[in-house]
């Protein structure tokens, strides 16, 4: 039975490799879940099974769309892709994103959700076209990159397919994989599931429409549309630009609203000066952000920037498409052309150490940015870059690795910033076992942190690790840190947990830091222990990095969550209820963002760039999205009500995967380092990220009051998940002994 509601399409698909029994059924039972993440999260509860890996036949992936997107909702065309992950400790389950145009088209072609279970015996692709969707043969397929495979499929099914797809390092079951959609979009940790399953690729092709509700007037639309775009800002919501602007009240080096005077578009067929990008120029919202100077720095930027690109629906295009001749001329790669965000231009170049602007960085983030994507490689959030940087500086590779592989990597390149290293870099990584001769460093970069170190923090013997050694021997890497002062290492045997530059922040996880204390003080460094994986949150920077005094998003901290919700980055006082109260909005606006699915690089919009609005945006836009596509006239509350439900079955799926109900001190634990770096500082001093650790356990005691937490334990309970309708889930975790008494 179809649904009557807008949004969503009305359907699930389940294919089963194992059989190649493919079956639809209704969405409607997900529709307490909204959509995206909690249809992810509701599919791995239902059919939990105890004890897997992420690479386990019986392990499940699932694909999703939530009810706005396709809609032409603004900013709504993320997919959200959730499974077990085999980059963090106990292959917890965490969702991972890519934007682009797949989810619209998987709504178009009816489908609210793929779920993807069993393993195939011989590697195939999924192929939908509207109704007709079939299993096909990619033996052809297996073994090549990520760019040609979309090519091959496209001349398949046709321009206008979708495709997402794995590349070589999850063929090879490399931890550190992606699964990527057309333009460089990639979402992490995951395409080691697909390749164990041995599904390559999905092309689709949707020639239907997503129902709008029929009360919902085409006037509405305009109206909700022409009230978003004069609040919203530039990417992360920045809504001042990033240099002084004639029309402009403030100006902060911080936001990404980046186009201005100076900015120049050099490698379009015809060139473009954007000039200045006045808020209430509507022609000029897609030339606010132009990212590449951030990734490129502005001289290198103005040579190489051709256009920005995007998701379906959205004003604000954030991806960067760049041209770099040399690609071809000097590196003889296909193109010269690649279209990345963020960590695909910036993971090469931070594992070369960072070297400063010009040109030789341009060639190792655009070199580099080619061979990760076609690999499909993923740098969990930097983690393998760090690992690869550090491990180098430190002389790390020569003690781990045998000799002759230590000689045969070319660190000559390596010293010169010569971006030919790119090639055998990544390659190592996405061949794994299969790269000729010993790859003990493709192989410990590509198998995630968490597999090579104890629980303290202290490095295996890398060699022992990956021969399945029953008792690995210790690596005992002390004495190259005797004379370290910069670490608090001396004496100690080397703990990644005590590195502040290797960036572990959640020690439980081995998860990588993401708009942490780094960024936003309690607020980030509580996001970061909770959640799985890092939060891929930034609810709370869209605030934080908006540009505008520190007064002013003081004040408006202070009226949505309490006094003292806001502190300065790197200023921070004590933890208080307020700070709680915004880490807490800030999941839950994640996980409704993701469930809808929507941009959280965008929204929520609580500042915007309009003066005369006291620069103040508008967080109910979701609930107004919702209410007009789905015709379920829904407030914020009611909105974000629903999306704490699929918050607190995050938890709950945490509790039951690790078998363990003290999550507090089984996987709510920073690292050392977050409390122990710069010495000649306290918490709270002008200037230092650092915490404190009581202060950070009276947050986790804050924190989890606000969520309805146990105090002892972290877990939710029977209250709270009844609260939520999730009964259900607080009888199957009494059974277990895994509910709080
Ligand atoms: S801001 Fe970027 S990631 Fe977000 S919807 Fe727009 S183009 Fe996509």
């Amino acid at each position: 039975m179809t649904t009557t509601y807008g949004g969503w399409a009305g359907y699930i698909l389940r294919v089963n490799l194992t059989t190649k029994v493919i079956t639809k059924e209704t969405t409607e039972t997900y529709h307490d879940y909204i959509g995206g993440m909690g249809i992810g999260y509701k599919v791995l509860w239902d059919d939990h099974v105890d004890g897997i890996k992420a690479t386990d036949e019986e392990n499940q992936l699932v694909i999703s769309a939530g009810p706005l997107s396709g809609s032409g909702a603004i900013c709504s065309a993320r997919t959200t892709i959730t499974s077990r992950n085999p980059v963090i400790r106990n292959h917890l389950i965490t969702d991972g994103h890519f934007g682009g145009h797949f989810s619209p088209e998987l709504k178009f072609a009816g489908y609210d959700a793929i779920i993807i279970e069993g393993k195939s015996e011989t590697p195939v692709w999924l192929k939908i076209v509207d109704d007709t969707v079939t299993l096909e043969p990619a033996d052809s397929l297996w073994g090549v990159g990520i760019f040609d495979t979309f090519a091959n499929i496209s001349k398949l099914m046709g321009q206008q397919a979708q495709v997402a797809a794995i590349g070589p390092s999850g063929e090879h079951l490399v931890a550190q994989s992606t699964i990527q959609t057309q333009g460089g979009h990639s979402a992490g940790g995951h395409g080691a599931v697909l390749g164990s399953k041995k599904l390559k690729a999905i092309g689709i092709i949707g020639t239907g429409t997503v129902d709008i509700a029929e009360s919902t007037t085409n006037e509405q639309l305009r109206a909700l549309d022409d009230h978003i775009l004069g609040i919203i800002g530039a990417n992360n919501n920045g809504v001042v630009p990033n240099q002084p602007q004639s029309w402009a009240e403030y100006s902060s080096t911080g936001s990404r609203w980046r186009g201005g005077p100076g900015v120049t578009w050099g490698a379009a067929d015809n060139p473009v000066d954007v000039g200045e990008t006045p808020w209430d120029d509507r022609q000029k919202v897609g030339m606010r952000t132009s990212m590449a100077e951030m990734y490129f720095g502005r001289d290198e930027a103005n040579k190489i920037f051709k256009r920005p690109g995007g998701c379906h629906s959205c004003p604000i295009r954030c991806f960067c498409e760049v041209k770099n001749p040399k690609m071809k001329t000097e590196y003889n790669l296909p193109t010269e052309n690649i279209t990345n965000v963020c960590l695909g231009f910036l993971d090469p170049w931070y594992a070369m150490g960072k070297p400063s602007s010009g040109e030789k960085r341009t060639d190792i983030q655009t070199v580099g940015a080619y061979y990760m994507d076609d690999n499909g490689i993923w740098s969990a959030y930097g983690q393998l870059s760090h690992l690869m940087r550090e491990f180098t500086s430190r002389g790390f590779w020569e003690i781990i690795l045998p000799a002759e592989e230590f000689a045969a990597i070319n660190w000559a390149q390596y010293a010169d910033l010569d971006a030919h290293f790119m090639q055998d870099f990544y390659t190592r990584i996405a061949y794994s076992e299969d790269y000729p001769g010993s790859n003990i460093l493709g192989r410990c970069l590509g198998r995630g942190l968490h597999e090579f170190i104890n629980e303290n923090g202290e490095l295996y013997n890398v060699e022992d690790i990956l021969n399945e050694v029953d008792t690995p021997r210790m690596a005992e890497l002390t004495f190259e840190l005797e004379s370290d002062a910069d670490y608090d290492l001396v004496g100690k045997t080397y703990s990644v947990f005590l590195d502040k530059n290797m960036k572990v922040f959640n020690r439980s996880m081995v998860g990588g830091v993401h708009h942490a204390s780094e960024s936003a003080g309690q607020v980030g460094a509580l996001l970061n222990t909770v959640f799985n994986r890092d939060p891929q949150c930034h609810s709370h920077i869209n605030l934080i990095n908006c540009g505008l005094p520190h007064a002013k998003i003081a004040e408006v901290a202070a009226s949505l969550w309490g006094e003292g919700a806001f502190d300065p980055v790197k200023h921070y006082t004590a933890m208080n209820t307020s700070k709680a109260k915004f880490a807490k909005w800030c999941l839950v606006k994640n996980v409704l963002h993701d469930s809808l699915t929507l941009c959280n690089w965008m929204f929520p919009l609580v500042v915007s760039p309009d003066a005369n609005r006291d620069y103040i945006g508008d967080s109910s836009i979701e609930a107004q999205m919702f209410s007009l596509v789905t015709g379920i006239e829904t407030s914020e509350a009611e909105l974000d009500a629903m999306a704490e439900s699929v918050l607190q079955l995050h938890r709950a799926l945490t509790v039951l995967q690790m078998n363990e109900i003290d999550q507090r001190n089984k996987h709510d634990v920073l690292s050392e380092w977050v409390y122990d770096l710069d010495h000649d500082m306290s918490f709270g001093d002008e200037g230092t990220i650092k915490m404190d650790r009581d202060d950070i356990q009276i947050g986790l005691d804050m924190f989890y009051a606000e969520m309805g937490w146990d105090k002892e334990t972290g877990v939710p309970t029977r209250a709270t998940l009844e609260k939520f309708k999730l009964g259900y889930v607080a009888d199957k975790l009494e059974s277990l002994a895994l509910l709080p008494a």
